[in-house]
């Protein structure tokens, strides 16, 4: 892929040694010739993901170096993989990681916005304009985007699921896999909603919903799981594959035989000792692994452990003798969610490992998936608020893309869940804050007239690039939508389907709120801290 930093970066600063104390300071075209160049750096970025907007966007092959190749559509993960050298390229990378953070959609959108902004800047320092200035004022126009957008939007409850389906669907349809929206939709909403209490909640934990992925099927085979699955199967020592009423333990200690300390070295010199030595290892695992037994548990989950094995052979057959269904190898970072849905306490040592830290169920058993085999407990008692999707897709793209836009669906609804307000999409709010803003320009004077009338025709980039890849006339379809604007139509927007504009709303083409004002203020923000760069110092030795 071409470098889209092709400015590059500019000379280290001067050494300041000269006689002259002042010399250094009479550089007087340094700051600007440095603005210069991370603006031209910066908007190389934007103009790299600006052919992936929207859902006529195009999408991108990425090569990794191992010869790994993604197909995506979204910006966060396109941006992330590139190398980029100029520092000011990298700040874009890192807005469009901060927008993913915060709403999880809209990340191709707001560096286009910085983008466009940028090149606004570039257009009032050319005229004289002071950085500062540009960039105070540009930070007021942000506010009073945000404003403009709040007013525009439509609030909506959790219960109208119409309308999370609308909004999810939305942000899907300019996926690679768009044509499974409705499967995709309908997950992500039917995931959100069943871990949050929409009365109170204002938040949504992501890390309750898991993804897991299988390959294998197609993406319309995706589902909710009643239960909790493991990516596991049970392990193979001619234990049971099936318990009924499991009492279930989680253990995150190991069931081998302990290593010492230190790198040491034992000596056995003859068959006495060794037999000594195997005996002892018997009864320590043995020992165990009664224990467990007494507490009642007949399925055991055993963290993964990274200095031995979590569970040897040898325990694994005292285990499988006992009827003991073994699950092994469960991620640190899953416990959490792992306990939370079974509602069991991890036991850290064997003299925790009581009945009361056990789990009851109504079934464990092993399933076959695709062509892997795994794990699913059934009917658990006071179950967590959490949820398993199983993820299908017929190849590893597929099936990554999927899970890449399922996230940004769940993260839409989850905007929602923290601020229950729509607004309409296809470039309407943008055009609306165009000419709000130019309006509000009116009652200001001087300079900032000036930087807000710049800021909002920035804007207008957002529908003149969904026009453009829509294989729209841009500039025809811009003034219109502006025109229909100005009659007061809020709600207007480029309809890419009928390429005409139309009601936007009625073609069901909604956002959340957060995900637009998010983009805005933080595009906003980026602008500023780059307009506010007068030097770039390298520490090379
Ligand atoms: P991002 O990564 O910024 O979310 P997308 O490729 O998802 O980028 O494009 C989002 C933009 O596409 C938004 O401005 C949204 O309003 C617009 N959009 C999405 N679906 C439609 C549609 N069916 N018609 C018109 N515009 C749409
Ligand atoms: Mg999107």
């Amino acid at each position: 892929m071409a470098q889209p930093a092709a400015a590059k970066a500019p000379a280290p600063a001067r050494a300041m040694g000269s006689s002259n104390q002042h010399s250094a300071f009479k550089d007087k075209t340094k700051p600007a010739e440095i603005r210069a160049s991370s603006i031209t750096a910066a908007k190389a970025v934007a103009d790299a993901v600006r052919t992936s907007l929207g859902p006529k966007g195009m999408d991108k092959m990425i090569q990794e170096p191992k010869g790994d190749v993604t197909i995506t559509n979204d910006g966060a993960t396109i941006l992330q993989q590139m190398k980029l050298a100029h520092p000011a390229a990298k700040m874009l990378v890192e807005l469009s990681k901060a927008q993913d953070a915060e709403a999880g959609d809209g990340t191709t959108s707001v560096v286009i916005l910085a983008g466009a902004l940028l090149d606004a800047s570039a257009k009032l320092l050319s005229r004289g304009i002071h950085p500062t200035a540009i960039s105070e004022s540009f930070l007021r126009a942000g506010e009073k985007c945000s404003e403009i957008l709040t007013d525009m939007a439509t609030p909506v409850d959790l219960s109208d699921r119409e309308s999370l389906l609308k909004s999810a669907s939305t942000s899907l349809n300019s996926k690679v896999v768009h044509q499974h929206a409705g499967t995709l939709a309908a997950t992500s909403v039917d995931a959100v909603l069943k871990v949050i209490d929409p009365a109170k909640d204002t938040n949504v934990d992501l890390k309750d919903i898991k993804i897991m992925k299988k390959l294998g099927g197609v993406v319309e085979d995706t589902e909710l799981i009643d239960g909790v699955l493991f990516d596991q199967k049970s392990s193979s020592f001619g234990g049971p594959t099936r318990v009924d009423k499991p009492k279930i333990g989680l253990i995150q200690f190991c069931i081998s035989p302990p290593k010492t300390d230190m790198d040491n070295q034992v000596v056995v010199s003859d068959y006495a000792a060794m037999d000594r030595v195997l005996r002892e290892e018997r009864q320590y695992l043995l020992n165990i692994v009664k224990q467990i037994k007494k507490s009642g548990c007949n399925v055991l989950l055993v963290q993964k452990s990274i200095l031995r094995d979590a569970v040897s052979d040898l325990a694994h057959h005292f285990l499988a003798k006992m009827k003991i269904m073994v699950i092994k190898d469960i991620e640190r970072e899953d416990i959490e969610y792992v306990c939370k849905s079974l509602n069991v306490r991890p036991a850290a040592s064997l003299d925790h490992f009581t009945a009361d830290t056990l789990a009851t169920a109504e079934l464990a058993e092993e399933i076959q998936t695709g062509s892997s085999k795994m794990v699913k407990i059934t009917g658990v008692q006071n179950r967590g608020r959490t949820v398993n999707v199983l993820l299908r897709g017929s190849n590893k793209l597929v099936l990554e893309e999927a899970d890449r836009s399922l996230h940004d669906a769940l993260c839409v609804i989850r905007c929602l869940v923290k601020k229950r307000a729509l607004i309409a999409g296809g470039g309407a709010p943008e055009m609306e804050m165009t000419l709000r803003l130019s309006e509000h320009s009116h009652t200001l004077t001087g300079v900032e007239a000036y930087c807000f009338r710049a800021f909002a025709d920035a804007l207008e980039i957002i529908p003149y690039t969904l026009a453009e890849n829509a294989g729209l006339n841009p500039i025809v379809t811009v003034t219109e939508l502006r025109n229909r604007h100005a009659k007061g139509e809020k709600n207007a927007g480029i309809n890419v389907r009928r390429g005409q504009i139309t009601n936007i709303l009625e073609e069901s083409v909604v956002q959340p709120l957060l995900v637009s004002v998010s983009a805005i203020t933080l595009a906003a923000e980026t602008v500023c801290s780059i307009l506010k760069i007068d030097d770039v110092i390298n520490v090379v030795n």
